[in-house]
């Protein structure tokens, strides 16, 4: 589905990602670890669309997509999280997940005069939407809270919502576990499994919390100074001594 092929990205003199090469299997979870600075957001960052890459390719389905934006990405199917949630805060959680889907009929002027019917029954497709994506979060008690208000485990949860209302076939989630309580904790981890199993959602993971990688994802990559260190199933990553050298050093 993805092809990494010798990923480079410097910032000035500094080569954060230096010749990154790895592959992701469509249906797979994979999961991206590595001490910090390693250069795992950078790299999200290229696949993204966020970032160009300095030299190297990316192939979505056998598609070249270097350098494309994340608008371009995305409309591909390919969407991110962040580490910080991205909500609108003043924006309630159902509101949140209506506004994501694109070129809905009600952001054109003309159609909102002429085609008053089109934009009422597209919105209603929309708000349906949603509240099954709340549904299926156990968000629904919260659809019309703002999602300022909402707890940092319930803000995650309507993010990956946001990529539920697109059609995502790989999703970036950027630390999904960070400041989230181990209750909503293994919800997350639920839902993402529900995604990937039954929805056919392909996922790329960055993740600290390695109950969560050991529960979820296989392959592991490990990265370190800006390469992959090594890739296989979480026990043989864990186990390896140069993985244990990458973040004693860190
Ligand atoms: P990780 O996510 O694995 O912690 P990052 O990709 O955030 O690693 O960072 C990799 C390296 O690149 C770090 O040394 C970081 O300081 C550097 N870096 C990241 N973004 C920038 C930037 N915009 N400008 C300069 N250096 C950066």
């Amino acid at each position: 589905m993805l092809e990494l092929d010798q990923l480079v990205r410097d910032f000035g003199g500094f080569r954060a990602v230096n010749g990154c090469s790895f592959s992701v299997a469509e249906g797979s979870i994979t999961g991206l670890i590595g001490p910090n600075g390693a250069g795992k957001t950078t790299l999200f960052n290229l696949i993204a669309g966020a970032l160009r890459p300095t030299s190297g390719h990316i192939r979505f389905f056998g598609e070249d997509v270097t350098g494309l934006s994340s608008d371009a990405l995305f409309h591909k199917g390919l969407v991110r999280t962040f580490q910080i949630p991205h909500e609108f805060h003043r924006l309630t959680a159902l509101e949140n997940l209506m506004m994501v889907p694109p070129k809905q009929p009600g952001e054109n002027l003309f159609s909102n005069w002429l085609s008053w019917g089109k934009v009422r029954n597209s919105e209603a497709g929309v708000e349906r939407k949603a509240y099954e994506t709340l549904e299926f979060l156990d968000l629904t008690h919260v659809a019309h809270e703002r999602a300022g208000n909402l707890s940092g485990g319930q803000k995650k949860l309507l993010e990956l919502g946001r990529t539920m209302m697109t059609d995502a076939r790989l999703v970036l989630l950027d630390e999904p576990a960070a400041g989230v309580n181990r209750t909503l904790l293994r919800k997350l981890e639920a839902k993402i499994k529900i995604l990937n199993k039954e929805r056919g959602y392909t996922f790329i993971l960055i993740e600290h919390d390695m109950e969560m990688i050991e529960k979820l994802c296989t392959p592991v990559v490990c990265m370190a100074e800006g390469k992959v260190l090594i890739e296989g199933d979480f026990q043989s990553v864990r186990s390896d001594p140069r993985v244990l050298e990458a973040y004693l050093g860190e």
